[in-house]
């Protein structure tokens, strides 16, 4: 198979872009996601890593659905799909996690960010990167690197309520995308956070993203990710849509009345009676959620 036959099977699955990679090993140090170390040792069949560029358009700035996971969602299901595909024809390929932005650096593609993001031309820092192991097909040389633009400019740092982006990068202690991994939020998230799951505010206010279309969520994620479906506990709509990973333990129901309380979603009866319900939730991220939006009730009575 060629480069651009592999691309064209991988562009019937989203991926708007391939690279071919040679096989690496890497120095990980701490290794919390078991990355690949060495990609020749543990898949020798590999002539490829082949990075797959996923690119997906962001909703408007104050959307709650995340237009990032419901695109990280597809692009899994869509390698899936591809490596299926590729063995049916006799092609080995698995499924390989390598340390990208690494492999990424040292290919010459594309920049990373003071937000810790990698944007690749056209498509910015709106993509899901997926990579797998393939073999018979050669790696590729590339020099697409691009100078950084962050020297000169700091509006993720304007736009960023935490104060993440600094002039020495990214301050992995204060930016939310990194502190929501788990479903419990601290309550200073719960008063920033825009969108369901992560973050997304310095994606809108970068330049590398600035000739992107916006997108609308379709009538499935309305629906799906309807306030008072995942207060009620309903998420499993939602969660088929995003991805099950990143929303276990009540995490979308916590995050739903969060946003309830802090944005006045609901009338205040009703929200009162969520509250109590969420208050005896087996998870404890609903419980704090439920905790959060009685301060919050309590705040606005003193200000009326
Ligand atoms: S992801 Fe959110 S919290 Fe993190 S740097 Fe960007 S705007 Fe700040
Ligand atoms: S907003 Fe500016 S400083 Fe921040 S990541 Fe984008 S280009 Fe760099």
């Amino acid at each position: 198979m060629t480069h651009a036959e592999f691309a064209g099977l991988a562009a019937a699955h989203g991926f708007g872009k391939v690279y071919f990679l040679a096989p690496g090993k890497y120095e990980l140090g701490e290794n919390p996601h078991r990355l690949c170390a060495d990609v020749p040792a543990e898949y020798p069949f590999a002539s490829s890593v082949c990075c797959l560029v996923y690119p997906y358009l962001p909703f408007g700035p104050a959307e709650r659905i995340p237009a990032y996971y419901l695109a990280s969602n597809k692009a899994y299901f869509g390698m899936k799909a591809l490596i299926a595909e590729l063995q049916q024809l006799g092609i080995p390929a698995e499924k390989v996690e390598i340390p990208l932005k690494q492999a990424l650096e040292e290919a010459g593609i594309g920049v990373e960010l003071k937000t810790s993001l990698r944007a690749i031309p056209p498509f910015g820092t709106r993509i899901v990167l997926m990579t797998i192991a393939v073999g018979g097909i050669p790696p590729l040389r590339y020099d697409e690197r691009i100078p950084s633009p962050c020297a000169v400019c700091r509006r993720c740092s304007e736009a960023c309520p935490m104060g993440a982006p600094g002039e020495n990068g990214l301050d992995l202690r204060k930016c939310m995308r990194l502190r929501m991994e788990s479903a419990d939020h601290p309550d200073d998230i719960r008063d920033n956070q825009v969108t369901f799951i992560g973050c997304e505010i310095c994606q809108y206010a970068c330049p590398m993203n600035a000739n992107l279309l916006k997108d609308e969520p379709g009538e499935e994620a309305r629906a799906a990710f309807d306030i008072r479906r995942l207060i009620a506990g309903s998420a499993s709509a939602a969660r088929a849509l995003v991805g099950k990973n990143m929303t276990s333990n009540g995490k979308l129901t916590a995050e739903a009345l969060a946003f309830a309380a802090r944005d006045s979603l609901l009338p205040k009866e009703e929200l009162e009676e969520a509250i109590r319900e969420a208050s005896a939730s087996p998870f404890p991220a609903v419980r704090s959620a439920a905790r959060y939006a009685s301060g919050r009730i309590a705040e606005s009575a003193e200000e009326n």
